[in-house]
């Protein structure tokens, strides 16, 4: 789907940050983090308009955002659908020696077994290792 058609079926205005957004994430195939999609968003990119941008697309539920070890922040586009998708949605890969994340979207945390009386509310699962291109 184009960048455009996305924005117009979350009844989001069409500004050219978002489209840069879309189309880098689009492009890659890949969680991004902020460094590159400014590459790609060119002279579309300042500081203060991609956290706006990502802000209202992370509530349209057109991204997610992964945070791993509470510092490295990555932005992936979430599958077309009416679910809205979060971090906590699937399991994400994290590649040691390459960095790259990836989405394992079939890969779903939990329902775990846990002891009488609790009750789990979301549940974040990032597994590190070697990718198929480090092993
Ligand atoms: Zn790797
Ligand atoms: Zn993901």
């Amino acid at each position: 789907m184009q960048a455009l058609e996305i924005l117009q079926q979350h009844n989001l205005k069409k500004t050219s940050p978002r489209l840069a957004i879309i189309e880098a994430l689009q492009s890659s195939g890949e969680p991004l983090a902020e460094a590159e999609i400014s590459v790609t968003m060119g002279s579309h990119y300042d500081r203060t308009t991609f956290y706006r941008s990502m802000l209202t697309l992370e509530e349209a539920g057109i991204l997610h955002r992964i945070i791993v070890d509470k510092q490295l922040v990555k932005y992936a586009l979430n599958p077309a659908g009416p679910n809205v998708k979060s971090q906590t949605d699937h399991a994400h890969f994290y590649c040691n020696s390459c960095k790259k994340l990836v989405c394992l979207e079939e890969i779903h945390p939990g329902p775990y077994r846990l002891p009488a009386g609790f009750q789990t509310s979301e549940s974040e699962v990032i597994i590190k290792g070697l990718c198929n291109k480090c092993s």
